[in-house]
């Protein structure tokens, strides 16, 4: 079976590993990726350690090396962009590693990468077209449409997190007014348990941070949920019909088999899963969203790497 180098190129560790066509990974490590330090040189010297890693004692040569990354890749392989890891900009990634290693080399923006493992391994396993977001800080999406992973007519594109829900909307850190990722960003889903907090509202969010405000994470608000917090739940629920807004327009251009939710913020949470199915299916057109599933990530711990390496076996 062929094997492939997966590399996750993340702001604070660089995860490495040989993975095969069935997507197992079959060693890893995860690496500093030390973008502190700034230099764009110390991090990619990072990234060749952590490709020698994964193919050092391979018995035969892998059929490539994929690499996700943060930013905006165009179809050269050059990054754009990338929040997080200064000198992340005009970056040209494929070249650089295709020359030293001789193998070719498959850069895509990290939540395609993991879009495209979602479909080949993970939840979007047997469907046509599937829509993918990942919520954290930001929110990262993307697209498989019949079977090809979706890109734009020069970059990687799908930046589904800078769609807007609202034109009048606060403005988000990108520039635009009213971005999907300015109202369930980890950040805005906080915001609303300050809000209530403030407001007066009795919540165990209050409870659990015992008063301090500052320590209010999504985790603490799915904690609180869990434990039959009313507030913690309308949270939830607003976010699931911010979520429903944005996919019922998606549903509408696409059609989708099915909507994957991913990211740590969102893990159980069933009520906010169960309200973006519902939006959708009150607010898309009724044939589309007829049979469109909305589901959690199906990648486990090592979804980066085998996203990655799934890279080198797309169609
Ligand atoms: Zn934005």
């Amino acid at each position: 079976m062929r094997k492939a180098i997966g590399i996750d190129i993340g702001g604070t560790y660089i995860k490495a590993g040989c993975t095969d066509e069935s997507g197992n990974v079959l060693k890893k490590q995860q690496f500093p990726t030390l973008a502190e330090k700034g230099s764009r040189d110390i991090v990619l010297k990072q990234i060749e350690s952590a490709i020698e890693f994964a193919m050092d004692g391979l018995d035969e040569q892998p059929a490539g090396i994929g690499i996700g990354t943060p930013g905006i890749v165009d179809n050269e392989g050059v990054v754009f962009e990338a929040p997080n890891i200064p000198g992340w900009n005009n970056l040209p990634l494929k070249k650089a590693f295709s020359e030293k290693y001789k193998l070719p080399v498959v850069v895509e923006n990290d939540v395609n990468s993991i879009t495209w493992g979602e479909f080949l391994y993970g939840a979007g396993k047997g469907y046509n077209t599937i829509i993918c977001i990942t919520l954290g800080t930001g929110v990262g999406g993307g697209i498989v449409k019949d079977g090809k992973l979706m890109r734009g007519s020069k970059y990687s594109a799908v930046e589904i997190g800078h769609i807007p829900i609202d034109y009048k909307g606060p403005q988000c850190k990108c520039g635009n007014y009213g971005c999907i990722e300015r109202f369930v960003g980890r950040d805005y889903i906080v915001e609303r348990a300050i809000k209530a907090i403030k407001e007066g509202k009795k919540t165990l969010i209050y409870d659990i941070v015992e008063g301090k405000i500052e320590d209010i994470t999504p985790k603490i608000i799915s904690d609180a949920y869990k434990k039959g917090d009313i507030v913690a739940r309308d949270i939830w629920i607003d976010v699931g019909i911010c979520l429903g807004a944005l996919f019922s327009g998606l549903v509408n251009l696409l059609n989708p088999d099915a909507i994957i939710i991913g990211g740590g913020i969102s893990k159980n949470v069933e009520v906010m899963f169960e309200t973006i199915e519902e939006t959708i299916k009150k607010r898309a057109m009724k044939i589309l969203a007829k049979d469109v599933k909305v589901l959690p990530s199906g990648l486990g711990m090592d979804a980066g790497i085998v996203s990655a390496g799934a890279l080198v076996f797309q169609k």
